[in-house]
């Protein structure tokens, strides 16, 4: 990238605008890029003292690899992935394989993209390196933003040790435990959805051999399933095994003993992959929770993004992807005319229904997920008898979309 060029943003002869953006998450991150491709300037800050590479697996489908495709970083997002060949669904008591569907050259065949499976580690440190040295990107790590207030022509930004900036917008890509999102619009705090997520990465050597190693493989059963594909050009195994129960804690990152997996119905899953699980393996745990759609993105000159937005439940494998996706959709609208609560606005008025969409279709897919008794049997049959195409076709609202 050239760098002399000029920021869209910053013209000879007016008052520059300053687009400020909390947090250096993958929505953080690729909106910065999103907006620099597009010639306008952002400030990045991360609460972090370091940029943050923790995290275990993020699936990308079509709709994010595309984006990722725009800004010229997927071949170096790619270089670390896995593209699975199928989505197989098990059984997880029986381990029979209820339905094999189409991923891979299917995918891209269909959407244009490639269907990813890769380590939040090394998509973010993709998305860091493209921003080094961008000229129309500063990202400052160990800055809290705590708050902001409203000034007729921008927004005044209260950092945590205490200084205050004056900018043209906030973007608060502060994650799922947003402090900004209940300043943007009136909310309550994410709760508690009544199941918790153990994941862990290990090397391909554990899979078990009786399961094939390049496709993305679901185990349901009551009050249980298990998630696990290739990262890491299919080197490493990300697997997340997500559990009905309570656990009241903030973080991605609390170390977690396998007993608890013991002592879930776990237990009770075909002997080859509860023994998989069982194995001697690091585990983290977070407590997942929901939250009912807010009312507003957008107030004024400040705009919620990603998870900040619309947190959602990993049953459908879209956080990583809607946060890249309202990336893109955001620089669009920003880059375009009117003043800039109008642009705001826009890409709040693009976004929301097809977010909605997706926060319902996650949580419908838990729901199912975890079925027992009859309701089941009903789901294993619909699963085993549709035909592997036709399943996928269900979701090119989903994967066919483009910015
Ligand atoms: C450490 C970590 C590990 C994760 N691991 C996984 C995983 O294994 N699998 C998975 O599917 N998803 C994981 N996620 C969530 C996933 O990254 C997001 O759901 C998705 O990518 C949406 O991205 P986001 O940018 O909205 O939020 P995030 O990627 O969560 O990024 C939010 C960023 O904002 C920063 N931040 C928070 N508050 C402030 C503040 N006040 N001021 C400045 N910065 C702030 C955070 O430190 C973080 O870097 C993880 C997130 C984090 C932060």
């Amino acid at each position: 990238m050239s760098k002399k060029r000029p920021a869209k943003n910053i013209p000879d002869d007016a008052v520059p605008e300053r687009i400020v953006i909390a947090g250096a998450g993958i929505g953080g991150l690729t909106a910065a890029l999103a907006l620099s491709r597009r010639g306008v300037a952002s400030e990045v800050f991360e609460r972090r003292e370091a940029l943050s590479e923790a995290g275990a697996g993020i699936q990308l489908g079509p709709n994010a690899t595309k984006v990722l495709a725009g800004l010229g970083i997927l071949e170096s997002v790619r270089v670390f992935s896995s593209e699975p060949d199928h989505l197989r669904v098990h059984d997880g008591q029986s381990g029979r394989v209820l339905a094999r569907m189409p991923l891979g050259q299917w995918m891209r065949e269909r959407h244009g993209a490639p269907y990813l499976t890769v380590h939040r580690q090394d998509l973010h440190r993709a998305l860091s390196s493209a921003i080094q040295g961008d000229p129309l990107i500063t990202v400052s790590p160990g800055r809290d933003v705590v708050s902001f207030l409203h000034r007729p022509d921008g927004v005044d930004i209260s950092m945590g040790n205490g200084e205050c900036l004056a900018a043209t917008a906030l973007i608060a890509a502060d994650g799922l435990w947003s402090k900004l999102r209940a300043q943007v619009t009136p909310t309550a705090a994410p709760k508690p959805a009544g199941k918790c997520a153990y994941r862990t990465v290990v090397p391909l050597a554990a899979l078990p051999p009786l399961l094939s190693a390049n496709d993305v493989h679901i185990w349901l059963a009551p009050g249980a399933h298990i998630v696990h594909y290739p990262v890491r050009q299919g080197s490493e195994v990300a697997v997340v095994v997500v559990i009905d129960g309570v656990a009241s804690h903030e973080s991605w990152n609390s170390a977690a003993s396998v007993d608890a997996l013991r002592a879930s119905p776990i237990s009770g899953f075909a002997a080859h992959v509860r023994d998989f699980i069982f194995a001697n393996h690091v585990w983290r745990m977070w407590p997942l929770q929901k939250l009912a759609p807010v009312e507003r993105w957008t107030n004024g000159a400040t705009a919620l993004l990603g998870d900040a937005a619309h947190p959602m439940l990993p049953f459908f494998a879209q956080g990583g992807g809607m946060a890249i996706e309202d990336a893109a959709v955001l620089a669009k609208n920003i880059a375009g005319d009117g003043t800039l609560p109008d642009r705001l606005y826009a890409y709040e008025v693009e976004r929301k229904a097809r977010v909605n969409r997706v926060v319902t279709a996650s949580k419908t897919n838990g729901r199912i997920y975890h079925l027992d008794g009859p309701m089941a049997l009903a789901r294993n049959g619909v699963l085993a008898a549709a035909p592997p195409g036709l399943m996928m076709r269900r979701y090119d609202w989903l994967y066919g979309w483009t910015a």
